[in-house]
């Protein structure tokens, strides 16, 4: 005992010892425990998923949080338009184009149709393999591999080689089939990830991107002008604008053939990740909660801006049903009820299929697809429904 209280009594010396040499008068003491909130962003968004997730998911939600709360994982969308592009780097790294991939399995296998009918979407009993754009190219590392890409480096003419983005967000940009021809608006538009992929395809005739948010716009105009050469950035060819997009149908309707509506969500991974510009902050409550009129507004305005035959492709980051399914459901009740507008729901099971390598999809859900995150393919979420206009 006494030993112990020696040597205790030694150890409380020492530390002592150990304080700052900073007279006391110059200590400042912290005020982080005042001014940090009680309950973060973060930790509220974590405790609504909880409960929302936790039911609506089951047994997957364990796996999905643990995803969510870990390291995301990035695809790199090649940039056609750089003159040096490090490819063989790339396949060198040991990364693979998951769309050249997954297409390639597609039509090796016996039955290549495909034909859906598990989960096929309303009037769609039998569907053609996806048309996907061979310019499109998303390199990935392999499943359980998580490695990171190395920042992407400005060829001799400054355009830089990829973008790096959640590879499950091009899905929206290959659901969307754009064709040669097509007059396209992507009505809420920044920082511009599926953009640059849009352009990609190499086969728009005419691209409008938007976005309600000026400083965004600003940022979105920046990737373009490191991505895209100068020449294809003519107003002939592509419109920036900065509107907000709920009121789109109001100015130009019946005029898009395709129109992608990637809206704002509660961005889930952001929600659990970052405490800043959190949509959970107690600040934030109103707007939060408001966000599905908002996405219900959005993808309304989308239909009205489609041509009749025209397609449209609904997107969110977020495993929110309401969110997701919630919006679809009441957008194509009110553009029936309020505009006389038939859609279609155009079933993604071919892409699905085609893709089921690379991504988690959620399974049984009636309308769209959702991209689940998953510790081995630590993507998503991505939710995505596609409609088209019968009248
Ligand atoms: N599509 C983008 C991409 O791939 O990089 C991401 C879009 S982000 C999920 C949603 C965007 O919607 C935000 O940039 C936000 O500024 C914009 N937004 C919010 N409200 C809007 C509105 N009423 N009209 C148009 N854009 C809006």
């Amino acid at each position: 005992m006494a030993l112990f209280l020696e040597t205790s009594r030694v150890l409380v010396r020492s530390v002592k010892d150990l304080r700052p040499l900073t007279a006391k008068r110059h200590r400042v003491k912290g005020k982080w425990a005042a001014t940090l909130p009680k309950h973060p962003p973060t930790r509220l968004a974590l405790q609504h998923f909880d409960a929302t997730y936790g039911a609506q998911l089951g047994p997957l939600w364990p796996s999905v949080r643990v995803a969510l709360l870990s390291e995301r994982k990035y695809g790199a969308l090649f940039n056609n338009f750089s003159h040096n592009p490090h490819l063989e780097e790339l396949v060198a790294q040991g990364c693979r184009d998951f769309i050249s991939d997954g297409a390639a399995e597609a039509s090796s296998q016996p039955d290549s149709s495909g034909v859906s009918t598990a989960t096929a979407g309303v009037g769609s009993q039998q569907q053609p393999p996806p048309r996907l754009s061979p310019n499109i190219k998303c390199f990935v590392f392999p499943r359980g591999d998580v490695t990171r890409f190395k920042p992407a480096r400005p060829d001799k003419f400054g355009l830089l080689t990829y973008y790096l983005m959640d590879a499950a967000s091009v899905l929206p940009c290959l659901a969307l089939d754009v064709q040669k021809s097509h007059a396209v608006l992507d009505l809420c538009a920044a920082p511009g990830g599926k953009s640059l992929a849009l352009l990609q395809t190499q086969s728009v005739r005419f691209l409008c991107l938007n976005d309600s948010s000026a400083s965004r716009t600003s940022r979105l105009k920046r990737v373009l002008h490191g991505y895209v050469p100068k020449e294809l950035l003519t107003d002939d060819q592509l419109r920036v604008t900065s509107l907000d997009g709920t009121m789109w149908g109001e100015v130009e309707r019946n005029s898009f053939d395709r129109v992608l509506v990637d809206v704002p969500c509660t961005t889930d991974r952001h929600s659990l990740m970052e405490d800043d510009n959190n949509i959970f902050s107690r600040s934030r409550v109103g707007e939060r909660r408001s966000l599905p009129q908002l996405q219900v507004e959005l993808l309304l305005a989308g239909i009205l801006a489609a041509c009749p035959g025209g397609e449209i492709v609904y997107s969110t980051c977020t495993l929110s049903l309401n969110q997701n399914l919630g919006v679809v459901e009441q957008a194509i009740q009110l553009a029936e009820e309020n505009h006389g507008i038939q859609l279609q729901v155009v079933s993604l099971q071919p892409l699905v299929q085609m893709f089921g390598n690379t991504f988690h999809f959620a399974p049984d859900l009636h309308l769209g697809e959702m991209v689940i995150p998953h510790l081995a393919a630590n993507f998503g979420p991505i939710y995505l429904c596609k409609l088209r206009r019968v009248t």
